[in-house]
C-alpha cells in the first residue's frame, strides 16, 4: 500500500508539471478494491466526480466474490447466474484464457484460496501436494460457460472464480464511460498504479504516466508518454506476498502448476486500447515470461493490439512502445524490442 501511495505521489507530480495555462484538475481521491485510486478531471467537476467514486464502490462490491448478493456470489454458490455485466466479463475472461493459453484463468480461485490470496481473510500459507492437485482438479476455463449471447452464466461446481485479475481493468473502464457521459474531456484515473488516460490534456500534449519500479516504490522506470484512451496496466509479483522459511511466494498464480509463477519477470506493464485486456495481460504476462509475452503480443497483433514493459528478475526491461523513455543511472539494462 505504501507502495502503491508513492507511485500515485510520483504520478501526480509528472502530471503537476503539465502546463502553467492548463485549466484547474478537480481532484478525488478514493480508496476502494483494497487500493487508495486518484482520480484527476480537468476542467472537472464534482458531480463528475461524484459519480466516478460512486462507480468505484458500486463495483468495489459487484466484483468481489465474497458480497453475498452479488452475481460472482451467486455463481460461485449454485453454478448458475444471470447478470449482464457478469456475462460480459465471463465472455472477457473466457476469450483471454483462450487467447493466453490457460495463463490468465479466472478459475484459479481454490487455488487462490489455499495460499490464502481469497477473498476471505485467510491465512497466508503453502499448502501441501495433495490441496494442490485436489484444487487443481477444479480449475479450468471449460468448467465456465456463457449461454450464447444471454446474460446467463453457468459454472460446474465446485469449480469457482475470481475476477481479481481484471477488476480493475473494467473499473477504469466504467469510471472513464461515467465520466465521458458526464461531459469530462480530460482525466487521469490511476486505480493504484493502473492508470487509464481519458480524451486530451489540456495544453494538447501527450499524457505522461510514470511507470514504477517493481524494486523500490519511490522510483520508477521510465515514463510513458500516450495519447487518451489509453490504459496503462501493471502487474508484479512485488505487489502481494508473504514469506516463509525465507522463501517468497506472491500471488500471481500459474494455473498449470498452482504454484505462484517463476517465470523470470517481476513487473509486467500492458498499453491497450481495451482496459479488461491490458489487466488480464499483464497478470499472463507475469505467467508466462518475457519471450511468450512477446510472441503473444505478435499473435495479438491485429485483433487486440498492445505494448509492453516488461521487467525481468535479472535486472532487464524489454519495452515495445516509442514513447517509452528510460529514467537513467538506475541499474537496469534496457532493451527495445519490436
Ligand atoms: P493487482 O493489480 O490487484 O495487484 P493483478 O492485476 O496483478 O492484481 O492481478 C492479480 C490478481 O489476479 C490476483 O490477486 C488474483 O486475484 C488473480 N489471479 C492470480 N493469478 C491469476 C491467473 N493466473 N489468472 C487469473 N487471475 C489470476
Ligand atoms: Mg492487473
Amino acid at each position: 500500500m505504501k507502495k502503491r501511495a508513492v507511485a500515485l505521489i510520483l504520478i501526480c507530480l509528472l502530471l503537476a508539471g503539465c502546463g502553467e495555462t492548463a485549466p484547474r484538475a478537480n481532484a478525488r481521491t478514493v480508496f476502494a478494491m483494497d487500493t487508495v485510486m486518484n482520480l484527476t478531471v480537468y476542467g472537472g467537476n464534482d458531480t463528475q466526480l461524484n459519480a466516478a467514486e460512486q462507480e468505484l464502490h458500486r463495483l468495489d462490491a459487484a466484483l468481489a466474490r465474497g458480497t453475498e448478493g452479488s452475481a460472482v456470489y451467486a455463481l460461485n454458490r449454485d453454478g448458475t447466474a444471470a447478470g449482464t455485466e457478469l456475462a460480459y466479463l465471463v465472455r472477457s475472461a473466457l476469450a483471454i484464457s483462450e487467447a493466453t493459453d490457460g495463463a490468465f484463468d479466472v478459475t484459479v480461485a481454490p487455488v487462490l484460496e489455499l495460499w490464502g490470496f481469497g477473498s476471505g481473510a485467510g491465512e497466508h500459507r503453502v499448502p501441501t501436494e495433495a490441496e494442490l492437485a485436489e484444487a487443481l482438479a477444479h480449475v479450468g476455463a471449460a468448467r465456465l460457460h456463457t449461454d450464447g449471447d444471454t446474460d446467463h452464466v453457468t459454472l460446474d461446481l465446485p469449480a469457482q472464480i475470481d475476477l481479481g485479475g481484471i477488476a480493475k481493468g473494467y473499473a477504469a473502464l466504467c469510471v472513464k464511460q461515467k465520466l465521458e457521459a458526464a461531459g469530462a474531456t480530460g482525466a487521469v484515473l490511476d486505480l493504484g498504479g493502473d492508470v487509464a488516460l481519458l480524451g486530451t490534456k489540456p495544453d494538447g500534449s501527450n499524457w505522461r504516466v510514470a511507470v514504477k519500479d517493481p524494486a523500490d516504490g519511490g522510483a520508477y522506470l521510465g515514463v510513458l508518454a500516450t495519447d487518451g484512451g489509453r490504459f496503462v496496466m501493471t502487474s508484479g509479483v512485488y505487489e502481494r506476498y508473504f514469506e516463509e522459511n525465507g522463501v517468497r511466494y506472491h500471488h500471481i498464480i500459474d494455473p498449470r502448476t498452482g504454484c505462484p509463477a517463476e517465470s523470470g519477470i517481476v513487473s509486467a506493464t500492458v498499453v491497450c486500447g481495451d482496459g479488461i485486456w491490458a489487466d488480464a495481460l499483464a497478470t499472463a504476462c507475469c505467467v508466462v515470461g518475457a519471450d511468450a509475452s512477446l510472441a503473444l503480443r505478435a499473435r495479438l497483433a491485429n485483433e487486440t493490439p498492445f505494448e509492453l514493459i516488461l521487467v525481468t528478475g535479472d535486472g532487464r526491461v524489454l519495452y515495445t512502445c516509442d514513447g517509452f523513455t528510460p529514467e537513467a543511472g538506475n541499474g537496469y539494462t534496457y532493451e527495445k524490442v519490436s
